[in-house]
């Protein structure tokens, strides 16, 4: 009999925020038998991955209820200058609609609690939906903060306002690259987290670049963690245990390591194209084990034409197999990246007829499902965090090649703090970065051929990330006080 209700809202920018939201709430729900959830989603028309994810969830989800808040204005374009702007003003539109429906599971009808006598357990809210703290409390419900980054981003975010005073004195602003850069050039930073120094280059764009508004939302989320009950984290204590322990320090909230929680079914199971996937994976079942490399950038991975020309040169100069992921780079900040409608336009003469020789060229991929299978034997990856968990799962090696948000820093963690993936580039920043073809093959030698401590980092890894969701693994037990919590208090 189900008697706690857990109630989620997450950021509708991308599926790399919705994904592990849904994948937490399953894994809880499927956990103890006591607890239900209630996903509350902001529907966005132009997001339709979303959509078809979330219908095939719904569907397969018993425990978990899909509610869709009704629609609200859009902020008008003078309120924001960053796409995160945007959605962060539309969430914070959303609140009367959340308390509503919050308030609504509070107080059920006669009729409702003779038939189900469930109790709201908690308000769980993703990164950037903190403005959603200020219903729970209103209503007195507990509110905690569900991070699908890693624990040692989550650190970060915490000590910004520390480094935002170290910025405004020792840094200053390169005119060229419109980057904040130290004036002393060999300073690093010393950053809660990280065991290692950081070179001020893999700080996130946003903290660098303080161009628009997206650094005044990252700052003003950070600073609204401390005002949970708790912070919950998509992370096992083995793989960052420095920065766990950084955490609990007394100083913030409790902290929570439920991780890895990985969709290791992936799109395979919602995205329309059911026979390119297929056909995916009928190719790699025809190729040796751990012959091939894969390629993906991410749900909003897009690369620059020069770029991906310089990509396709270095695959056809390292003759190794591949399955490569790509995408058009958005038109409008608030587009998604498209798919490319002819690569012959884009990529030099003869090379598109040459690469189909050795491997796939594809848009949207299952990419759980390809990292799983036997043949595929390293990752290109641009370090989101679910992407990294996924890897980790199969014992993947990664090639680190950061794009966006906060994948700088999960690349250097990976590749210098924890030894588990070769370098492509750390401080690879979009649009004004190119790897050339040489140093691409260099670094696809590397993760194919070389480099004999990741191997065996990844491998360990592989079955630590099994043991801590495991019965009385690292995470079991930190979910089992997690939810210990939530039953007290309601
Ligand atoms: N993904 C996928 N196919 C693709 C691109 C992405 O299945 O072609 C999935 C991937 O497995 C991961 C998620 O989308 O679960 C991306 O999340 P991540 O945190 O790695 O990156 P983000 O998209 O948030 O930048």
């Amino acid at each position: 009999m189900r008697q706690f209700e857990v109630i989620f809202i997450s950021f509708p920018g991308n599926l790399g925020n919705l994904v592990p939201t849904v994948q937490f709430a399953r894994h809880l729900t499927n956990r103890d038998p006591r607890f239900s959830a209630t996903i509350l989603m902001i529907d966005i028309c132009e997001r339709p991955l979303v959509n078809a994810y979330i219908h095939s969830c719904a569907a397969s989800s018993p425990h978990i209820n899909f509610h869709h808040l009704p629609p609200v204005d859009p902020p008008s374009p003078d309120q924001y200058q960053s796409s995160l702007g945007y959605f962060c003003l539309l969430v914070e539109k959303h609140r009367p609609h959340v308390k509503q429906v919050i308030t609504k599971l509070l107080n059920p009808t006669e009729l409702e609690s003779e038939s189900n006598s469930v109790r709201v357990a908690a308000l769980f809210v993703d990164m950037f939906c903190t403005s959603m703290i200020d219903v729970a409390r209103e209503l007195g419900v507990p509110c905690y903060l569900f991070f699908a980054s890693p624990a040692s981003f989550l650190r970060f975010m915490l000590h910004l306002p520390t480094l935002e005073a170290q910025l405004a004195t020792d840094y200053t602003l390169d005119p060229k690259t419109e980057l904040l850069v130290p004036k002393d050039p060999a300073a690093v930073l010393t950053i809660p987290g990280f065991t290692n120094a950081l070179p001020p280059s893999v700080l996130p764009t946003r903290v660098l670049k303080k161009k628009n508004d997206g650094y005044f939302w990252f700052l003003h989320h950070a600073g609204r963690y401390t005002e949970t009950d708790g912070l919950v984290v998509n992370t096992f204590r083995e793989l960052e245990q420095h920065a766990v322990d950084s955490l609990c320090n007394g100083e913030f909230p409790p902290v929570y390591p439920i991780g890895p929680i990985v969709d290791l079914a992936g799109p395979a199971q919602w995205h329309p194209d059911r026979a390119g996937h297929e056909s995916i994976i009928n190719w790699l079942d025809g190729q040796t084990p751990s012959s091939v490399v894969f390629l993906c950038f991410g749900s909003l991975g897009s690369l620059s034409v020069d770029q991906l020309r310089e990509i396709a040169t270095g695959l056809n100069r390292a003759q190794i197999r591949f399955i490569w992921s790509i995408r058009e780079p958005p038109k409008e900040t608030l587009d998604l990246p498209g798919e490319y409608k002819s690569l012959q336009e884009i990529l030099p003469d003869g090379l598109v007829d040459e690469l189909e020789g050795i491997g796939k060229i594809c848009g949207w991929v299952p990419q759980s499902k390809i990292l799983g299978h036997e043949a595929v034997g390293g990752f290109v990856s641009h370090c989101g965090w679910n992407s990294v968990l996924e890897s980790l799962w199969f014992g993947v090696r990664i090639a680190a090649w950061p794009l966006y948000a906060e994948q700088q820093m999960n690349a250097f963690q990976l590749v210098k703090e924890s030894k588990m993936a070769v370098e492509i580039r750390l401080e690879y920043r979009e649009g004004s970065d190119l790897v050339l073809a040489e140093e691409f093959e260099r670094g696809l030698k590397r993760l194919m051929k070389g480099d004999d401590e990741v191997r065996k980092n990844i491998k360990q890894t592989r079955e630590k990330s099994r043991m801590a969701i495991s019965e009385n693994g690292s995470s079991y037990r930190s979910l089992g006080l997690l939810i210990d919590k939530l039953a007290v208090n309601t």
